[in-house]
């Protein structure tokens, strides 16, 4: 049950049930921002935020972390297709004076069949920073078909679609602040 939020909700022609609630996401992110402030000591690292949907768990990581650090963002989407797969076509490449010889924390929204990771990193490393911490608040082991080094999971879920909390469908559904998962249609 979500405190003050509806048991299902409809973007475009979809209906949606409470999977993750604030009280639940907002724990698990403090505690994220506390392992992650433990692992990098007192560095000020470099915070990379994939856009779209990142943006509203980097925005309550960081804060979170109480760490110091520029912070910046990147734009990617990923190819459809088998021919093009593993390639990532970059929005908003990362900027190397961010990346070079930084104490990289790449902050993603979701992890699923791994395919953006495994295009991107490569990207990143040729920018030569000093280290790059990979984390994302979901992760779905069971979709993932590459395998990609994560350092830090807010939460493993099942291989089911989920919105709110930055992430969508279709354009709907960032401003939520909980985590619903799409109702099953059966
Ligand atoms: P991957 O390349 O690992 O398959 O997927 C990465 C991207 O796919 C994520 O950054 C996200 O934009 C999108 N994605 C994967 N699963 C979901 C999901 O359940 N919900 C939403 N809204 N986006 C997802």
């Amino acid at each position: 049950m979500v405190s003050n939020s509806p048991d299902r909700i409809r973007l475009h022609e979809r209906s949606f049930t409470p999977f993750l609630t604030e009280e639940d996401i907002s724990l698990r992110v403090k505690e994220l921002g506390q392992e992650l402030a433990f692992r990098l000591g007192n560095g000020e690292p470099s915070f990379l935020i994939m856009l779209r949907g990142a943006f509203i768990f980097a925005a309550d990581l960081i804060r979170a972390s109480r760490l110091n650090g520029q912070i910046s963002f990147v734009r990617t989407s990923s190819y459809h297709g088998t021919e093009t797969e593993g390639k990532v076509r970059m929005h908003l490449a990362p900027d190397p004076i961010h990346v070079t010889g930084k104490d990289v924390v790449l902050i993603e929204d979701i992890v699923d069949s791994g395919l953006t990771m495994q295009a991107f990193l490569p990207e990143l490393e040729v920018l030569n920073p000093k280290s790059i911490t990979l984390i994302t608040l979901l992760h779905k082991p069971e979709s993932q078909r590459v395998p990609v080094k994560i350092d830090l999971i807010g939460f493993v879920i099942p291989p089911k679609f989920v919105v709110g909390y930055g992430l969508d469908y279709d354009g709907l559904g960032r401003q939520l602040p909980a985590i619903y998962q799409l109702a099953e249609e059966f």
